[in-house]
Parts: structure tokens; sequence; C-alpha cells
């Protein structure tokens, strides 16, 4: 195996964007960073583990996308500009094909979003990545989750549920029908974090909140951060092609809300700022739909097309439930 170090100094440092607010980037014991003045720091981590979070046969490429991916995403529900990002990778093996593909995954999004990786961490062991992102945000205008009213408004990005389709041809083994199976791989692989929609919608949304759990459930971490109720307009649910063709193969409505992995973000919006809200969406490049309200009551509803009302679950996936 080639040394630690060879093999970052290989794949790594040379790659992302030089940014003017990095006075030394990797290859010391730490980072220095010159934080721009008059910002707060938005910082999140996630980690991705082999088994858990994507398939041992996945595409080097596509795990370096998604694991700076689903940290833009959070940044995103904060409102947040991307700038730094530390990797730690842990790895069974050195192998120059899957790290070459991997970085280059990574770092081209990195680059896309202005995103300069700082340092990190390599160790041997079982397959697994975390990334830290540190974004910006002027003080005191981060989307929170605890700003939602009776009354706001409840938009929804893109076309939540479609990865939860993905995934079910995935699991099942299903072939996908012709023409879909570079669409499925995408909904699973590579989530487009919906960055220059938080940003822009800062100042006018109340709070945010990325759909990593599910529509339900992360609505509801708005709703209970917030201490109110929502009310889902169900027939409003937007649906792609994709799920359409699912739910009329199938039946089963419930992916719409139930589904994961979508980082698509969920706003809330004072009924009073909804015109500039709508104006700024329409210069987004990202499907905008309006879902439903928040209430005072607790708990989260869905209203179906003949008005009736069905309590909602707000639960999502619990890495840890059953556990002692
Ligand atoms: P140390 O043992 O002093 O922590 P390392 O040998 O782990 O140093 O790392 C050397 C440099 O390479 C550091 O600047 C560190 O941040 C960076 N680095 C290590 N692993 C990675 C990685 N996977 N991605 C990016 N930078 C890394
Ligand atoms: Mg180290």
């Amino acid at each position: 195996m080639t040394s630690e170090f060879g093999l970052i100094e290989q794949y790594f440092s040379a790659g992302g964007t030089r940014r003017d607010d990095v006075a030394v980037g990797i290859g010391d014991d730490c980072a220095l960073l010159r934080p721009r003045a008059g910002m707060e720091l938005a910082v999140t981590t996630d980690t991705l583990v082999e088994g858990r979070h994507f398939l041992p046969d996945m595409d080097p490429r596509d795990l370096g996308y998604k694991s700076l991916a689903v940290s833009l995403s959070d940044l995103a529900a904060t409102g947040a500009e991307p700038a730094w990002a530390t990797l730690a990778l842990t790895l069974p093996e050195a192998d120059a094909a899957w790290l070459g593909a991997f970085s280059e995954g990574l770092l081209a999004l990195a680059a896309e979003h202005g995103v300069q990786l700082v340092g990190g961490d390599t160790t041997r062991g079982p397959l697994s990545v975390t990334v830290q992102l540190t974004g910006y945000v002027p003080q005191g205008q981060a989307l929170r989750r605890n700003g939602a009213r009776p009354g706001d408004l409840v938009y929804v990005t893109g076309t939540p549920g479609d990865a939860g389709v993905a995934l079910i041809f995935q699991q099942r083994g299903y072939k996908p029908p012709p023409g879909y199976g570079d669409r499925l791989k995408a909904c699973l692989n590579r989530p487009v974090p919906r960055v220059a929609a938080g940003m822009a919608l800062r100042g006018i949304a109340s709070a945010a909140v990325d759909i990593s759990d599910g529509l339900g459930a992360d609505l509801g971490h708005v709703l209970t951060a917030s201490g109110a109720g929502a009310t889902l307009e169900l027939d409003t649910l937007p649906r792609s092609d994709l799920m359409q063709a699912y739910i009329e193969r199938t039946g089963d409505t419930s992916l719409m809300l139930s589904a994961g992995d979508a980082y698509e973000l969920c706003l809330t919006v004072p009924a009073q700022r909804q015109a500039d809200f709508e104006r700024v969406s329409a210069g987004l490049d990202c499907r905008m739909t309006w879902i439903g309200m928040i209430d005072a009551a607790p708990g989260l509803r869905g209203r179906e097309a003949d008005g009736e009302l069905v309590e909602l679950a707000m639960q999502g996936y619990d890495h840890f439930s059953g556990d002692a």
C-alpha cells in the first residue's frame, strides 16, 4: 500500500477550488481559514457507511459525489453558501482506480459549488466516508427549523419520493423499464442539492428542512421545533412521471411522504411573503410546489381529494430504533 500521505497528495490536494479565505489547505497539521466578517459559519457532518447507506458495488464516482451532496443539502436547508470541506475516509485497501474515481466525483461537485477541500483523515478499515462542510450565512439570517407559524404556506422543491421508487427497483432486482435505467440510478446516486434555492429564500422562508428521512418525517421536525402542526393537500403533492407510473402500477401513494434520500427542501412561508417567495422561486431552476398550510393544532394531517382528513406519520427512518 502506498503511504497514507502519498494517497492524499495524489488524489485530493491537487483538485478542488482555491478560495481566498483559505490561508493553508491540505498538507499541514491544520487548515487555516480566514472567515469573512459579519458572517456566521454553518457547519454540518454526514457519514455514509458501506452496507448501510450504499451498496458495496456503488460506483466510486457516484459515492464521491453523493458524500458531498448530502452535506450541501444541509447547507441548502440553512440558506448557507458552501465554502470549505474536510473528508474522513476509511478504506479497506488503497485502490488507485477507486480513489481516482471517488476523488473526481467529489471534487467535481465541490468545484461546482466553489467548495475547497481543506483537510481530512485517511484510515484503514471497513469503507466509510465522512464529510464535514462549512458555509457562510449572514448573521441572524440562517433558515431554521423553528420558525414556522400557523397560517404559513408549506412548499416543497422537486418531486420527493423518487429515490424511494428507485430503491424498490434496486432492492427487488427489478429490471428498469426501457429508458429509465439512468434515471433510477440518478435518483439514488446523484441527488441535486438545492443550494441556490436555500440561499435565495433567506429572509423570505420562515423555516426550512432538507428531506433526508422522508417529507412527513422532516416536515415533522419543523413542526416539533416550531410548536405547530400542518395540513397537507394530498392531491397537490408533486409527482414525477416515474412516481406516477409506480402509483398506477401499485396503487401505493405513500412514497411521496415516506421515502427518504430525496435531498429536496421543504419550506414554510408567511402568507404576507408569498408574492416575494413566488417571484424568487420563478427564477430558480427547480420545481416548487405549494402542498399545504401550517396550523396551530399539533400533528401532521393530510386532506384527501374528497376532503377527508387523515392523520399522517411523522416518523422517519431511525438507525437506532429497537436498541435499548
Ligand atoms: P496528521 O497525522 O498530522 O493528522 P495526516 O497525515 O493525517 O496528518 O494528513 C496530512 C494532511 O492531509 C492534513 O492536512 C490532512 O488534513 C490531509 N488529509 C488527510 N486525509 C485526507 C483526506 N482523506 N482528504 C483530504 N485531506 C486529507
Ligand atoms: Mg490525520
